[in-house]
């Protein structure tokens, strides 16, 4: 498999430590409020590299964590802790707080078919591990402790940052907006391993340590679950753009100083999830929940589709009207499966050039937009019914759009409501019913009475209920 490297800027085949086994680890949430839905493209494309590693047949082990303590409001040690900031905007305690949007994330993955990880660490269950790896790095000589913290020193290293993407400024963490210098620190980008002097003396979360009583700084939480759950070679790191540096950067910073050789080969990020005025925002603008999704009566799966069609180096507006296109060649991938007849019997011969397609498209840097017309090459193919169903079952162990499922679920609800229609009367009055409902998220309901009408004059009766519009004719 190709899979592009953020390490060394270009694509190249994957060569796992162990052959045949992955080791994978993924930055999990910071569980302070919902995860908007640019958190969840991130997740959606992760699940689907994991379920494409299977699908090609490798064992994939995978961890993740859940950030519950010491992320503050900046990437870089400034700012508000965000946990403590979730428990005063709800007047709860962050361990309330955590459990609630930890409960809440992983309701998310659920209505996306995002695969949990087998292995999910809260940064809270782990804090013993994170002192041990500060012992061992003051010990070596890559940590010091200043004004009561005790900080990374990136200047040990051989080579800080190996992304190199960014330039100097951008490495002038603890200078950015307006945040004052942390005047403790040797060099402007060492970071906190560990926090005793908190601005905050409400600080909820602390722990007794040997370097006083208090809280772990961010980065560390990711490199001491990874190494401890997946070993000292990974294979695979996933997370969003955003988290290149300084996050990963100092990952790598402070695992390969405590292991004493590479850890990870394989950097893997998403690109952002933006809105037409920029950054999607959790205070600013519209919130973009999974949950207001579904509200305004979006399937999920619409949501999963609308990222799969594209690539996942490739930064994507979201849009309402780009959310309908998806919810509408989502509807209508469903209904042409749900035409497809269940007589037959599969033939290997017929489908081995769409199975060849399908795994180029997943080997070619995860190319989940090329999967998707693999998939529609095989609704258009000259090949029976029964190796389509059987094709398609197969894609959707990576693309899990529930396609033979939902498709089942439509044919059934067609049959109760109008068992005697004819399929030509049928396919018609399912192109006004999905006409009108289009026109109704428009807001243009003139045109959605229209067609109420056009149809009632057809003798079709509408019923609108939460997961959509059913009908019976006569
Ligand atoms: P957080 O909960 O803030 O730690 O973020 C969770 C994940 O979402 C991380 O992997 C981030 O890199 C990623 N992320 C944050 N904003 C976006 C966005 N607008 N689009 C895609 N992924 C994002
Ligand atoms: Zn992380």
């Amino acid at each position: 498999m190709l899979l592009y490297n953020t390490l060394t800027h270009r694509r190249e085949e994957l060569v796992p430590h162990t052959p045949g086994e992955i080791k994978m680890y993924t930055c999990g949430p910071t569980v302070y409020h919902f995860a908007h839905i640019g958190n969840l493209r991130t997740y959606i494309m992760e699940d689907a590299l994991e379920r494409a590693l299977r699908y090609l047949g490798y064992k994939v082990t995978r961890a993740m964590n859940i950030t519950d303590v010491g992320h503050l409001t900046s990437d870089a040690d400034t700012g508000e802790d965000k946990m403590l900031k979730g428990a005063k905007r709800e007047k709860k305690t962050v361990m309330e707080i955590a459990k609630f949007y930890t409960d809440a994330f992983l309701a998310d993955c659920k209505r996306l078919n995002i695969k949990i990880p087998e292995i999910v660490v809260p940064a809270t269950s782990e804090v013993g591990e994170f002192v041990h790896v500060i012992e061992a790095l003051l010990e070596k000589g890559y940590a010091y402790e200043a004004g009561g913290n005790i900080y990374f020193d990136t200047s040990k290293p051989s080579q800080y940052n190996p992304f190199h993407t960014f330039e100097e400024e951008d490495l002038e963490v603890g200078v950015r907006e307006g945040v004052d210098e942390d005047t403790n620190k040797r060099n402007k980008t060492d970071f906190v391993l560990w926090f005793t002097k908190s601005k905050f003396d409400d600080q909820e979360l602390k722990w007794d340590s040997p370097f006083g009583i208090g809280y772990p700084g961010w980065h560390i939480e990711c490199s001491c679950i990874s190494m401890k759950h997946l070993g000292e070679h990974l294979d695979i790191h996933c997370g969003g753009v955003d988290n290149v540096f300084p996050h990963h950067a100092n990952e790598i910073a402070q695992s390969e100083a405590y292991l004493g050789h590479p850890w990870c080969r394989e950097w893997f990020h998403v690109a952002h999830l933006n809105t037409s005025s920029g950054k999607m925002s959790k205070s600013k603008g519209e919130f973009l929940t999974t949950e207001l999704l579904v509200s305004k009566g979006y399937d999920p799966m619409a949501y999963r589709f609308f990222c799969l069609q594209s690539h996942y180096r490739k930064s994507l507006v979201f849009t309402y009207e780009n959310l309908d296109n998806a919810a509408t060649a989502y509807r209508k991938l469903v209904a042409r499966i749900a035409a497809l007849s269940d007589s037959g019997s599969y033939n290997e011969e017929e489908a081995a050039p769409y199975l060849a397609a399908f795994r180029e498209a997943l080997e070619n840097d995860l190319n989940t937009s090329l999967a998707v017309t693999a998939l529609y090459d095989v609704l258009k193919a000259k090949i029976s019914d029964a190796t389509k169903r059987e094709l398609i079952r197969r894609f959707d162990e990576v693309l899990a759009l529930n396609l033979l499922d939902a498709a089942k679920k439509q044919k059934e609800a067609e049959q109760n409501a109008a068992p005697d229609i004819p399929e030509e009367l049928r396919a018609k009055i399912e192109t006004l019913i999905s006409e009108r409902a289009e026109a109704k998220r428009a807001k243009n309901y003139a045109e959605a009475d229209r067609i109420r009408a056009l149809l009632s004059e057809m003798g079709v009766t509408l019923k609108d209920t939460p997961s959509g519009t059913t009908y019976t004719v006569g």
